[in-house]
């Protein structure tokens, strides 16, 4: 298959667990590009790097050597060979992702890569410029929301965590960055079906998008 899917929404609305499965039942590779801006803002905190200081973001742009692995049972992320799958996922990398993610150079350098990694296509993308800049031609766009307390419920019960108010105003400060920065902001692409998720199982998300994906 040669199909491209596209799913982009907010921090929290299903993206992954969503793609995942699409990917898994349709026999398709799976691309988290979410993954790849936080390898990146790792890697700049690992080396000291201002991540506030546009110049510096920049200059160390092409610094990390990035691989992801598109197999939905396993997605994979390694940097300079590395993998830090686990490192990624942390409050520091969530604080930072955003406003490294602002950085054009960052945002060009990943762009291309994750250009190359679609390639002839038959994969499922996520992230927040996937339809609108990385792949305007895919075959199926999707643009995911659902409401802050339920984005922020199930994002605290996967961290396991209890803190669930941190976690909404984590999420809802990258929205803010990811949504107004001048660079690819976050928006419903030309073409995309818009799926709330807030009163949807993921079982059902899944069904509604592997249905427009073989309409
Ligand atoms: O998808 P995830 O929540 O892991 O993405 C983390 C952050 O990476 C987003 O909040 C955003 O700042 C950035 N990102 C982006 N463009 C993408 C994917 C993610 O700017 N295509």
């Amino acid at each position: 298959s040669s199909l491209v899917v596209a799913v982009d929404g907010t921090s929290g609305s299903g993206k992954s667990s969503t793609c995942r499965a699409v990917a898994e039942r349709l026999g398709l590779r799976y691309l988290d590009t979410g993954a790849m801006y936080r390898a990146v803002a790792w890697w700049m905190l690992q080396h000291d790097v201002n991540i506030y200081d546009i110049q510096e973001v920049t200059a160390h742009a092409d610094g990390p050597r990035l691989e992801s692995g598109t197999d939905p049972r396993r997605p994979t992320i390694t940097l300079d060979g590395v993998d830090v799958s686990a490192e990624i996922r942390s409050d520091a990398v969530n604080a930072a992702v955003s406003p490294v993610s602002t950085v054009p150079a960052v945002r060009a350098r990943l762009v291309e890569q994750q250009r190359e990694i679609i390639g002839d296509g038959g994969i499922v993308v996520e992230g927040r410029d996937i339809g609108s800049v990385v792949w305007p031609a895919a075959g199926l766009k999707v643009f995911l929301t659902a409401d802050p307390d339920a984005r922020a419920a199930r994002r605290a019960a996967e961290a396991g965590t209890t803190d669930v108010t941190a976690t909404q105003e984590s999420l809802l400060n990258r929205d803010r960055i990811d949504s107004g920065r001048a660079v690819a902001p976050l928006t419903m692409a030309d073409g995309a079906v818009h799926i709330d998720t807030t009163e949807l199982t993921l079982e059902e998300v899944v069904d509604v998008v592997v249905g427009l994906a073989t309409a």
